[in-house]
């Protein structure tokens, strides 16, 4: 029995100790490691992205990742839709199509299709963009602090694509949370509730 073979007779841990021997077997003995490892961007960038997962799930886990490559996001979105979802962009107040929209329903993430606020949750601000005073449950958006443009705000990101959503500042007092998520109408999709 030559030297290899009797390093694979051993089971894996003879595999291993082979491969500190033969630096190249590493290859051979990692393929089947590798092979059970999660492969979101592989997902990714060879199906394209899926808004199937948020839709048809609405569980408190943390939203599968979103990831892809910045021509794939261009050649996904409109022109004013990157540059406000990727580039962090503002819409002009007053212009966005959901400013003064209360239909019952759900916003969706117009980059991935996550579901990020209820209508339940809109309210009338007066400020010009469409404002919530909640996220929806289940980690669908990130918060981060922003201090771009000489002022201290919260960033609002889609929690699965990171794709750039508005901010959110506390200073709604007349809303059961105090809080103001201030959200660009053309980051988000709207979803008619069924009657
Ligand atoms: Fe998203």
């Amino acid at each position: 029995m030559g030297e290899g073979e009797e390093a694979v007779g051993r089971g894996s841990d003879a595999r291993l100790e082979y491969a500190m021997r033969k630096p190249w077997a590493i290859i051979l003995v990692m393929l089947p490691l590798a092979a059970c490892e999660p492969t979101a961007s592989m997902d990714v960038s060879e199906k394209g992205p899926t808004m199937e997962p948020a839709a048809a799930t609405s569980t408190s886990k943390p939203a599968e990742k979103v990831v892809l490559t910045d021509a794939q996001w261009r050649e996904r979105l409109t022109a004013f839709e990157y540059q406000v979802l990727r580039q962090k962009g503002t819409e002009r107040a007053f212009t966005g199509k959901y400013d003064e929209h209360f239909e019952p329903g759900t916003y969706v993430c117009a980059g991935c299709g996550a579901e990020l606020f209820e209508s339940d949750a809109k309210f009338n601000s007066g400020c010009g963009w469409p404002a919530f005073y909640a996220a929806k449950a289940g980690d669908k958006v990130k918060l981060t602090p922003d201090y771009s443009h000489g002022m201290v705000r919260t960033e609002v990101t889609c929690a699965k694509c990171d794709g750039h959503l508005g901010h959110v500042f506390d200073d709604a007092p007349q809303t059961p949370t105090g809080q103001r998520y201030c959200i660009n109408s053309v980051s988000m999709k709207f979803v008619p509730r069924a009657k």
